[in-house]
């Protein structure tokens, strides 16, 4: 404990929280206080708090004393012991509340019993059940009149960890190591501090984010932070995993939490579109908005995903964008989902004569209907004679690296094989197109593409396209080994 609190502190924290419940055997509290590299928290937590001590609350409430008498800046205290442990010194009391359930509906009053309890900090984490617990937790932390840190657990919760700084609170929690999770949702101080840059957030700070559900390893906070830190813009970008039934309460929240420009990814990029109050380009005839922007007058909507698309075949066959370029051109497109009917519109936008093939078929015929294209069933793919072929499947996708949707031997060299799928970038599919000398078109650079635009929507500044990149590349390797966390909030 000793060697990491120096380790933390030597990479830039300020205040570290010690759970002495997580040593095994004998608790020596000088060695861990006498020398401490910074300010600290003493917190001990029992089982039934999701804490690791086995020993009696007699010798849990004398090692909080004695911590308190060796003068730590921070004693931590659940609400039923806060008034056995008086104040002494200059220690600050932190009064805690944890429910790992629920959002409880009466936050308020649960604020109002700890503050009582001789508090100079609230500090309140309960389970997000809804998008909408951050918001009445967030409020709390307001409108609250003594310093607090109120935050959600769970997936739904993490945004309100990072947020909880634009709201007032005086610091938030985060884990020594990204494998060292103590609470589902929770941050590594490493992504706090380097990927959201907590300690620049402020009421000032503008907030963006990416709508999905899942949420996963969603990468566009990795780049869209980087993006703006590069600018040095006080603003900050955060996963909100919104499952779909809650769209309509999360647009409506939007506002009070600062939100200026959102991301859309599945579930929600259709659904999006009834709570938009005006809609750019392809939105329409796509009928699907992947970027929406509140502009204080209202929600615009835009389809950053098709311009990537398109920009990304307009310069793999060496054309101008918007001319109908195409026209003669023969494209052959794998799948019938989200993707691919941008793809699809746009092709035939600019003259290609496109089919699709798609493992339902039913799927196929309906997207050919709506853009007046043909279909060929899946397992006669290979028969089509085509001059560009996208696979707008997931097939190929991490960790189903050996997978393909194309077989090697049809394809042709000179063609243009673009893979829509980002992780990995070179997929099974691309490395077989570029051994048999076809044009190469990787889907890193459609994530890029439509990333850079959502940035310039965001933000009117040109995005630095090298930067964002090198984060994702950099980023797709990492991911991959992001561990499971356990259930427990510090
Ligand atoms: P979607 O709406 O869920 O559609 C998925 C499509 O893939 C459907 O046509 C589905 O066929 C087909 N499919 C799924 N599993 C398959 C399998 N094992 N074999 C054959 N076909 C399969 O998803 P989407 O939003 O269009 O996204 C599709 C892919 O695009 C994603 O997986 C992602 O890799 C890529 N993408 C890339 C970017 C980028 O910027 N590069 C952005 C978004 C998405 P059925 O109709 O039969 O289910």
């Amino acid at each position: 404990m000793i060697h990491e609190h120096r380790h933390l502190v030597e990479h830039g924290a300020e205040l570290v929280e010690l759970r002495l419940d997580y040593i095994i055997g004998q608790i020596s509290l000088k060695r861990l206080l006498v020398e401490r590299p910074s300010p600290v928290i003493v917190t001990c937590r029992r089982p039934e708090d999701r804490g690791k001590w086995s020993g009696t609350e007699e010798a849990r409430a004398t090692l909080l004393r004695h911590s308190i008498a060796l003068g730590v800046e921070y004693v931590d205290l659940e609400e039923d012991v806060a008034a056995q442990i008086p104040r002494f010194g200059s220690t600050k009391r932190i009064i805690s509340f944890h429910d790992f359930g629920k959002t409880p509906d009466n936050l308020a009053d649960i604020h109002r019993r700890l503050a009582d309890l001789d508090a100079d900090i609230v500090k309140m984490a309960t389970m997000a059940n809804s998008p909408h617990d951050n918001v009445r937790m967030l409020r709390l932390v307001r409108d609250a009149d003594i310093p607090t840190i109120g935050m959600c657990m769970g997936e739904m919760g993490t945004c309100s960890r990072i947020l909880v700084g634009k709201f007032g609170a005086p610091f938030t929690y985060a884990t020594f190591h990204h494998e060292r999770a103590l609470a589902p949702g929770q941050l590594s101080y490493h992504d706090m501090k380097h990927n959201y840059r907590y300690d620049q957030i402020d009421r000032q700070t503008d907030v963006y984010g990416v709508i999905a559900d899942p949420i996963g390893h969603s990468l566009s906070p990795i780049i869209h932070n980087a993006c703006f830190e590069h600018f040095g813009m006080n603003r900050v970008y955060v996963p909100l995993r919104i499952p779909r039934e809650e769209l309509d309460q999360f647009m409506e929240n939007a506002n009070e939490l600062g939100i200026l420009g959102i991301s859309v990814t599945i579930p929600h990029k259709e659904a999006v579109i009834r709570k938009l109050n005006k809609v750019h380009g392809a939105v329409r005839s796509i009928n699907a908005a992947n970027t929406v922007v509140f502009n204080g007058k209202g929600a615009v909507g835009y389809n950053t995903d098709y311009h990537a698309a398109m920009q990304c075949i307009d310069v793999a066959m060496g054309i101008e964008a918007t001319k109908q370029l195409l026209a003669g051109k023969t494209a052959l497109v794998l799948g019938a989902g989200g993707v691919a009917k941008a793809i699809v519109f746009g092709l035939t936008r600019r003259g290609a004569e496109v089919t699709i093939a798609n493992r339902s078929q039913e799927r196929a015929e309906q997207l050919a209907a709506d853009f007046d294209c043909q279909t060929i069933s899946w397992a006669r793919r290979h028969a089509v004679n085509a001059d560009l072929i996208i696979n707008a499947t997931p097939v190929g996708m991490h960790p189903n690296v050996d997978e393909t949707p194309y077989e090697k031997r049809y394809l042709r060299p000179g063609i243009v094989v673009f893979d829509t799928v980002y992780n990995p970038e070179s997929t099974l599919l691309l490395k077989d197109a570029f051994q048999q000398n076809c044009k190469v078109v990787t889907g890193v650079e459609m994530f890029v593409r439509q990333a850079a635009r959502q940035f310039q929507l965001f933000t009117g500044q040109e995005p630095p396209m090298e930067l964002m990149r090198e984060t994702l590349k950099r980023t797709t390797g990492a991911v991959k080994m992001q561990p499971k966390a356990e259930e427990d909030e510090g």
